[in-house]
């Protein structure tokens, strides 16, 4: 069936409702983005066609997330390209509306605060960024519900948010148990490109040697998954060494936290052998971009 576009709310749940009744479904899956789509972008949707009878992909570049008006503006969007890829993950519907139809009347007075989890990483280099990225995610979560399925029984509800936004997703996790949203949040992992880094839609900034340089990312954080691995201890501070000695790239943070609280785990990361489970995060400015990549370590 040919993909379908819709820019408002009302058509979004009409249409998600008409697919529902006509496919006999029981369950809709919806995978939130700001468009100029990739193989990153691509899992999720394939993840959610793969789970769910009616699959909606949001596309909207979310004023509220972005601190600087000129990474709104230069933000890439892409949407014939989007939708072709979209399609050909056999995605039923895209949500692409305009700001006027997310925010009526300008920025919303009510707002989700995120809380104590976005003071850190990300949240301390982005003033306001989760409040404003969980505030459209409620949103699109409302409007991305599915109607009644046969027989009004209630569908199954998933939405779809990749790992490579650990931060983000953990938020999502959090806000969903913590305001008991009805619905589940699936994790999908990174996917990076055939040299190991981690595919994002502003990689298209980088120069050819910022490319290059960009690859230590990875590569440092290879390191600290094979000393996991391997039951050794991280040294993180050799590892953030690697970084530093190339020098387009700043690092902001590198750091082995617990997956559920963010918090440090210091006291693996020095000279005992590293047991249980963490998250290595890091995140850094290479050329005009700012990049995030990340790693489960499970030991
Ligand atoms: P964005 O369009 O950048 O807001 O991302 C939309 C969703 O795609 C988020 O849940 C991201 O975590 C996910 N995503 C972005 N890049 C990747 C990637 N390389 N691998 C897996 N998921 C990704």
């Amino acid at each position: 069936m040919a993909i379908q576009l819709v820019t408002t709310a009302a058509g979004l749940r009409a249409e998600s409702a008409r697919l529902l009744r006509q496919k006999g479904g029981t369950s809709q899956g919806l995978v939130p983005t700001m468009g100029a789509l990739h193989a990153g972008h691509a899992q999720l949707a394939r993840t959610a066609v793969a789970q769910n009878d009616v699959v909606v992909v949001s596309i909207f570049v979310n004023p509220l997330q972005f601190g600087e008006a000129v990474d709104l503006e230069r933000y890439p969007r892409t949407l014939e390209a989007d939708l072709a890829l979209l399609e050909a993950e056999g995605v039923d519907l895209v949500f692409a509306p305009g700001v006027e139809e997310v925010y009526p009347g300008g920025e919303p007075m009510v707002r989700i605060t995120a809380g104590p989890l976005a003071e850190k990483w990300e949240g301390a280099s982005r003033p306001g960024h989760f409040d404003g990225a969980l505030t459209v995610v409620a949103k699109l979560l409302h409007v991305g519900t599915p109607g009644a399925a046969a027989r009004s029984q209630l569908p199954d509800y998933r939405a779809y948010f990749g790992q490579k936004d650990a931060q983000q997703l953990a938020l999502v996790q959090r806000m969903v148990a913590d305001l008991n949203f009805p619905v589940e949040i699936v994790p999908v992992p990174i996917v990076r490109s055939a040299d190991g880094l981690a595919l994002s839609s502003r990689n298209r900034f980088l120069s050819t040697e910022e490319h290059e340089a960009a690859l230590v990312l990875s590569r440092a954080l290879l390191l600290i998954e094979d000393r996991a691995n391997a039951h050794e201890p991280l040294d993180l501070e050799s590892a953030r060494a690697l970084v530093d000695s190339q020098p387009l790239v700043q690092l902001d943070y590198f750091e082995v936290v617990d997956p559920h609280t963010l918090e440090p785990l210091a006291e693996n990361c020095k000279d005992t052998p590293f047991r249980g489970e963490g998250l290595a995060l890091i995140a850094a400015k290479v050329g005009p971009v700012r990049l995030i990549d990340n790693v489960p370590l499970n030991s």
